[in-house]
Parts: structure tokens; C-alpha cells; sequence
């Protein structure tokens, strides 16, 4: 028996009688029903139990916290103490988290329960879902197709049904994406609002983790307990975090792409879908106006060349020694570094390594990493200017609707799924992917909003309140 969809309808099963104990039992036994997803990595069926235990034993006692039913799933780059935990990378075979993630520790102290580690490309770098060194991850809504990256489990496991809310990642668009091919809100933070200690690190000045949900209500409430600053990472805002209300915020000033509707290669239902919205909202008596995306052609190659640049840092600590897979064949250390990162890394990590090694290297620093880094401040500056006529800014999440494994096989088409998704990363600001177009080849799309940093509060609440998702 699958578990009640949202956790509004997990609490009114609680109120009904039921026991956390028995949502985490079927949960876990819905995922492993769905074992032909490839969603999960691994489940707990131990600690989550055991989780679930002893939150029907603070409810009964009235001392449960805000998230007591919620059932959760964790991309496999969320660290949780003594459970393994390895970004779907051979490197990080058979290691276990000896520190749990900020995000994690709020999440069991407001008493949701963590089911399993979800599959995602390997150091969720990927569009797909097919960079795992564990296979593919399937589409609930078509198995024919990708669920999208890198947090392709985490979509999966919420559009399955198997789990209320995915905490994955986004550092380019990987919650956003797979929310927008599985037809399931996904929600990134502004940049500071959620703490990265504990996630495996990627590109850590656009890295943060956030929900994927079934409506903007669970994620809100999964959001509102992992936000705010942190002693462990220093990259946190201070900023007190604000109450999220859901309610009806008025008229707003809506800025919409221009070019989500006028680019070639853009899915035309997803365009009319789009224009539909536009449409409505000015009917509704919103301004909504276009707006140009400032510099749409440079921001994947400077995404690219960044996320990169850092992700040949952060990766460096891989080195066959300190964490996970160690080359049998090594001898020496010279060696062990190099056969151990040629064994445990895949392809596209070991592509975004070179690129990354490249852009920062003596000759080649000013042509490139230089200069992107002065692109993506003039883009911060141009977005944020825009955030001056416009309370938010709308368009396509992707191009198109999800692909079939193996459609997409040069790496730059696949980067290009990120068009619209890499300003919010580029520019540090919060952005959700809403569920709410259904193609006639019977798949989901999304629709993307964006708020100024740290204006979350009304995303959700337009969110809600504008889109019904
Ligand atoms: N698809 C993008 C990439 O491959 C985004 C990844 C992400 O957000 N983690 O880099």
C-alpha cells in the first residue's frame, strides 16, 4: 500500500489513527516495489524505522516536531552519519558518512524520516541521470525516458510516490530539471540560505541543496526547516529566515524571458504553454511585461567554465588515499593517485577535471576562468537590476519535455539543457520549477520562477497562490 500522498494527507492519516512506523513500512516497501526505477541507491531499513518509532513516541507525547510524518529521501551526495554515501561514484565505493549534513540534523530534529540515498550523475555533474556509475534512473511518469539530473532519483522517488519530499541538489539546474520532467515542484535556495556543510561539494559558489515535493505546501515546509545560517558554513547568511505564508501577495510585476519564447529550438507546446501564462496572468491584472535575459548566449559557457574550475578543485581530494577506492594496482603514491582517480572516476567527471584544470591553469587563467568570473558579475548585476522593475521573473525551465537515454550523446547539446537554468545559480537567487504544463506526447514540463535573493517568501506564495501548484 503506497503511502499518503502529500504530508498534509500523512497528517490527517496521523490524526486518523495511523503511525509514522507504518508510512516509513510502506514507503519502503513502495520502493521496493519500484526497485525497476533504480531511484534508490540504498533504503534504511533500519534507522528509518527506528526514526519512525520513536517520532510516534513524541507524538503521543505531544512533543513532535514540524515535520513528523514527513517522509524524505536523500541524494547520494547528502552526508548522514553511518550510512554510506558515495555522489554515484565508484571513488567513494563502500564510504560512510562520519558526520551527518546540517541539513540532515535539521531534518531528524524537526522528526521527518530519511528513507533511503537516491541515485543522481556521478558528483552530480549531468542532465539525465545517465553519468551514475549505477545505471539510469527511469521516468515514473514514461520509462522510457531520463528523469532528468542530476537529482534524477530524488525526482523520481517523489513522482513515484515512494517519499512526501527529495532533498537533492542544484548547482546548475539539477532540482529544477528533473522537477520540470517529472512533473514535481523542485526548489532552489538562494545561494547562503541553506547550509552546505556535509554535501559533497561540486562548485561550491553555486552548490545548494533544496526540495523536490508533489506542491509548493511540502515544499515549503521541508524548505523553512533546513534554511538558515549555519556555524558550519561560513557562506550562510545571517539573515534571519522568513516566515513562509503561502498567502495571496496582490498584483505583481512580472518580468517573462522573452527569448523562452523566441529561441530556436524551443518545444513549441512549451512556448504556447508559456504565452497561456502570460496571457492569464495579465488578465488577472499582474504587470507582465518582457524582459531580456541578459546574456543568454554566454551564461552556460561561463556556468561551464566555472563549475568546472571549481569542481578540478574540490575533486582534487580524491586521491585514492583519504576517501573510498583504492587502485589495487598502485605502487607508490604518484601511482595510487593516478590509477585510483582513473578507476573510480567516470567519464564526464574526468571531462569536467581537464576542462577545469584547464581554465584555471598559468597560460590559459585571464582568457577564461578570469573572465568569466567578471561575466557572471555583470550577469549577477543585470539580474539584479531586474529585480528592480519586477517582483519576479518567469519562463520555461527547460527547452523541452524529457528525452530517451542515449537521444542526447554530445556533451554540449546536454549542457544546453541548462539555458534557463544556470542565471539562478550564476546570480545566487532562489528559483522553482512549478509542474504545470502536460505535453501531447504525454509528458510533464515546468514552468520557472525567480525571486530576488532571499525573497522566498513570495515564490512559494506566487507559486501557490498564481500557478495553483
Ligand atoms: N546539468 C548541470 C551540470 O551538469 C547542472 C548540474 C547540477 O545542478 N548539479 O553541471
Amino acid at each position: 500500500m503506497s503511502i499518503p500522498k502529500t504530508f498534509s494527507e500523512a497528517r490527517s492519516a496521523l490524526a486518523k489513527g495511523a503511525s509514522v512506523t507504518d508510512l516509513a513500512h510502506r514507503s519502503l516497501a513502495e520502493a521496493e516495489a519500484r526497485k525497476d526505477l533504480n531511484a534508490f541507491l540504498q533504503l534504511f531499513p533500519e534507522s528509518a524505522p527506528a526514526k519512525a518509532a520513536e517520532v510516534d513516541a513524541k507524538l503521543k507525547a505531544g512533543t513532535a516536531g514540524p515535520l513528523a510524518g514527513l517522509l524524505v529521501s536523500i541524494k547520494d551526495n547528502i552526508c548522514y552519519k553511518g550510512h554510506r554515501v558515495g555522489a554515484s561514484s565508484r571513488i567513494l565505493e563502500g564510504f560512510t558518512s562520519l558526520y551527518s549534513a546540517t541539513v540532515v540534523e535539521r531534518l531528524l530534529a524537526a522528526d521527518a524520516v530519511i528513507i533511503g540515498r537516491t541515485n543522481c550523475d556521478e558528483f552530480a555533474m549531468g542532465s539525465s541521470n545517465e553519468n551514475s556509475a549505477y545505471g539510469n534512473v527511469k521516468n515514473p511518469m514514461d520509462p522510457t525516458k531520463v528523469p532528468g539530473g542530476s537529482s534524477g532519483g530524488a525526482a523520481a522517488s517523489v513522482a513515484a510516490g515512494i517519499v512526501h519530499v527529495a532533498f537533492g541538489s542544484d548547482t546548475g539546474g539539477s532540482i529544477r530539471q528533473p522537477a520540470s520532467f517529472t512533473g514535481t515542484v523542485g526548489f532552489k535556495p538562494t545561494y547562503g540560505r541553506v547550509s552546505r556543510y556535509g554535501l559533497i561539494a561540486f562548485a561550491s559558489s553555486f552548490d545548494q541543496i533544496g526540495p523536490l515535493a508533489h506542491n509548493v505546501e511540502d515544499a515549503a515546509a521541508a524548505y523553512s526547516v533546513i534554511a538558515g545560517s549555519d556555524p558550519h558554513d561560513s557562506t550562510t547568511s545571517r539573515k534571519p529566515n522568513a516566515p513562509i505564508a503561502l498567502s495571496n501577495p496582490g498584483k505583481l510585476r512580472i518580468g517573462y524571458f522573452r527569448e523562452g519564447l523566441e529561441r530556436a529550438g524551443m518545444d513549441t507546446e512549451v512556448v504556447a504553454h508559456l504565452q497561456a501564462h502570460i496571457d492569464r496572468l495579465k488578465r488577472e491584472g499582474h504587470t507582465v511585461e518582457p524582459v531580456e535575459v541578459p546574456l543568454l548566449d554566454h551564461q552556460v559557457p561561463t556556468y561551464y567554465i566555472l563549475a568546472t574550475a571549481e569542481a578540478s578543485s574540490n575533486l582534487a581530494r580524491f586521491d585514492g588515499i583519504h576517501y573510498g577506492h583504492h587502485s589495487k594496482q598502485a605502487q607508490g603514491v604518484e601511482e595510487t593517485y593516478r590509477l585510483s582517480r582513473t578507476e573510480g572516476f567516470g567519464a564526464e567527471v574526468k571531462r569536467r577535471i581537464l576542462l577545469g584544470t584547464f581554465v584555471l591553469s598559468a597560460g590559459y587563467y585571464d582568457a577564461y576562468y578570469g573572465q568569466a568570473q567578471r561575466v557572471r558579475r555583470i550577469l549577477r548585476d543585470r539580474t539584479l537590476e531586474a529585480f528592480g522593475r519586477f517582483d519576479l521573473l518567469l519562463g520555461p525551465t527547460c527547452p523541452g519535455t524529457a528525452f530517451a537515454p542515449g537521444e542526447i550523446t554530445d556533451p554540449v547539446a546536454m549542457y544546453l539543457q541548462d539555458i534557463f537554468t544556470v542565471q539562478a545559480n550564476l546570480a545566487g537567487t532562489p528559483a522553482i520549477s512549478l509542474p504545470t504544463g502536460t505535453h501531447s506526447n504525454g509528458l510533464p514540463f515546468g514552468v520557472q520562477l525567480m525571486a530576488k535573493p532571499f525573497d522566498e517568501a513570495l515564490l512559494f506564495a506566487a507559486s501557490k497562490t498564481l500557478f495553483g501548484a
